[in-house]
């Protein structure tokens, strides 16, 4: 099967994944393999090609916003999801289910965890093996371009919204305008909150204004008026000082990203006033669930660019310079 796999992190630049034809895996006990058809292209796999953040090994085939079909199930594989169903897999390929966190509900925590794209091989294949207990069912309605941005950059805005606590008819920042923010303001919108959107690139705040958002300016422009919440999504540490100083008392930030540059020091009296700062990191299961039925509801609409299986290092590369509105997402395969 045709897989884009990377075997030394380095710079995007330098076209790090390379084409390989490796064999079709077989499932093993509890897993499902899965036919890809598409798999969104994320920040995440960006920082592992660049080697910000480390797979436990390498080489390993990223990718972890996959639509696919059910090929073939592990041995004692049963329940509702049978071959020839469309599903999607997500970032958390399973935890341990043990732990304090997975019994509180908090299995985005569990320090077993493993990831997509990351512990185990991804998207940007063919075929793919899945935890069948942690793979999510789509709803009809929804195209596989569509539904591939759902399944991180969707799931974890909608955790951040959350984390956020973020109430019904709020002021919203959102700090950085690519995959993730782009699905939030669609959610934000329909719980009635305002929104106002801190982005560099001129099309993105044009994208940002074109899905609704009351304001859209730099990190360096004062908002019309205080902001209850904040979600930055740029991974960028030195953007928490200017966006704690437009929140008010009371407020919360939350800082959607993997990994950031170091926060600078600054004054308490920025986060004085009961402020909350706080990480968003990774999603549960239970997120996927309720985004997914949210996402048909509204319906979110992603904006996407396609690229074929052979073009992933362009695809990171664009997203890299933030060249892409909306989300890079790969075509894979057919049914
Ligand atoms: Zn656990
Ligand atoms: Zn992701």
């Amino acid at each position: 099967m045709k897989t884009m796999r990377l075997f030394q992190s380095g710079p995007a630049e330098e076209n790090r994944l390379q084409p390989v034809d490796l064999p079709v895996p077989q499932p093993g006990p509890g897993q499902m393999r899965l036919k890809v058809l598409v798999c969104g292209v994320c920040h995440t796999d960006l920082h592992t090609v660049e080697g910000e953040i480390h797979p436990p090994r390498l080489p390993v085939t990223p990718g972890h916003q996959v639509v696919g079909i059910v090929d073939t199930l592990g041995p004692g594989v049963s329940g509702q999801i049978k071959p020839g169903d469309r599903v999607g897999v997500p970032w958390l390929h399973g935890a341990d289910g043990e732990c304090e966190f997975c019994r509180s509900g908090l299995e985005n925590l569990c320090p077993n965890a493993q990831f997509t794209g990351f512990h185990v091989d991804g998207g940007y294949a063919e075929y793919m093996l899945a935890r069948a207990d942690y793979v999510l069912p789509l709803p009809g309605g929804i195209s596989d371009e569509q539904a591939a941005p759902l399944l991180c950059a969707g799931i974890v805005g909608y955790r951040s919204l959350r984390l956020s606590d973020l109430q019904p008819g709020e002021r919203l920042g959102l700090v950085g305008f690519g995959a993730s923010a782009h699905l939030a303001i669609q959610v934000a919108r329909y719980w009635g909150c305002e929104v106002y959107v801190f982005t560099r690139a001129p099309e993105h705040r044009q994208h940002a204004l074109e899905l609704g958002a009351a304001w859209a300016g730099g990190a360096e422009d004062s908002p019309p008026k205080p902001l209850d919440r904040a979600i930055i999504f740029a991974p960028s540490g030195k953007l928490v000082p200017p966006m704690l100083e437009k929140i008010r008392p009371g407020g919360t930030l939350a800082i959607n990203a993997i990994h950031t540059s170091p926060i600078p020091e600054m004054p308490y009296s920025l986060i004085y006033g009961e402020r909350t700062l706080r990480s968003v990191a990774n999603a549960t299961y239970q997120d996927g669930v309720e985004f997914l039925r949210l996402a048909s509801e509204i319906p979110v609409t992603a904006t996407v660019t396609l690229y074929g299986l052979a073009d992933a290092n362009r695809a990171l590369l664009d997203m890299k310079y933030s060249r892409i509105v909306g989300e890079a997402v790969l075509k894979i395969g057919m049914v």
